[in-house]
């Protein structure tokens, strides 16, 4: 019998810095709904296990329906805007979202609520907000690592994982911050496991 419900241990919600995004040898391609805020964007919200080991791809008979999210749009262009190339109004990034992370938490989360849970951690936690008041700024400055993580842990209570790209000129910039979730989406909880950082001990961080 195939099975459709997998389990899975916790989230990862994962939010991308826009100017590292974009800041890279690889272009990057504003939506077309136009250029998204000096924010942290939504990546994803990832099912995985305590061992580091993920799920994906857990349900093809389940596509993305964006009939299901018409009053989540304004939400989800604020705070998930989609920097790949060619410019699209981001529901090619949350389709492959949904299909590659959502449906592996489909037993607990239909596809409006795993959205809305996304949209609702981001509110939760203003991460440019508690970067800044550590003067924390995306500046182009270099800030250290353990000075962004403290700044993070000391604001919300959890150690987060960090992750970090290349820029033009070969600096290790702040791409990716990383938060824990319990299975439900909701609380936020301390790291089982942590993702590869990537990072330097000092860490640009690039203006968007
Ligand atoms: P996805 O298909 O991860 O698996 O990646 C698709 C594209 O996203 C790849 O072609 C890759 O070049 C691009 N990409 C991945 N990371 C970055 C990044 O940090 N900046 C930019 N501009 N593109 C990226
Ligand atoms: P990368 O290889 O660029 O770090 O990640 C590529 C993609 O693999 C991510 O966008 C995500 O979809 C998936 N991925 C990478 N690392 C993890 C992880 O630790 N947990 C989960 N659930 N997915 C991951
Ligand atoms: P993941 O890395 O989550 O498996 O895959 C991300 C996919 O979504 C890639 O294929 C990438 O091309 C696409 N994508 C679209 N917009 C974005 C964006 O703003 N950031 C990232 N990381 N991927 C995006």
């Amino acid at each position: 019998v195939a099975s459709t419900a997998h389990d899975f241990d916790f989230f990862y919600f994962v939010q991308q810095w826009p100017g590292s995004y974009c800041d890279t040898r690889q272009s990057c391609c504003y939506p077309s709904t136009g250029k998204p805020a000096s924010d942290f964007g939504i990546h994803g919200l990832w099912p995985n296990y305590n061992d580091g080991s993920y799920p994906a791809n857990c349900d093809p008979d389940r596509p993305y329906d964006a009939s299901e999210m018409s009053d989540l749009m304004g939400g989800m262009q604020a705070n998930w805007p989609t920097l790949a190339c060619p410019s699209g109004d981001g529901s090619s990034f949350w389709s492959h979202e949904w299909r590659k992370h959502g449906t592996c938490s489909e037993s607990l989360l239909d596809q409006r609520s795993y959205f809305q849970a996304a949209l609702d951690l981001k509110k939760q936690v203003d991460l440019l907000k508690v970067l800044q008041d550590a003067g924390i700024r995306p500046d182009g400055g270099f800030y250290s690592l353990r000075g962004i993580a403290g700044a993070v842990r000391e604001a919300i209570g959890y150690t987060p994982g960090i992750q970090c790209n290349v820029d033009e000129s070969g600096n290790r910039q702040l791409h990716q911050i990383y938060l824990c979730v319990d299975a439900w989406g909701k609380e936020l909880i301390e790291c089982p496991v942590f993702p590869r950082s990537k990072c330097s001990s000092r860490v640009e961080f690039p203006p968007f």
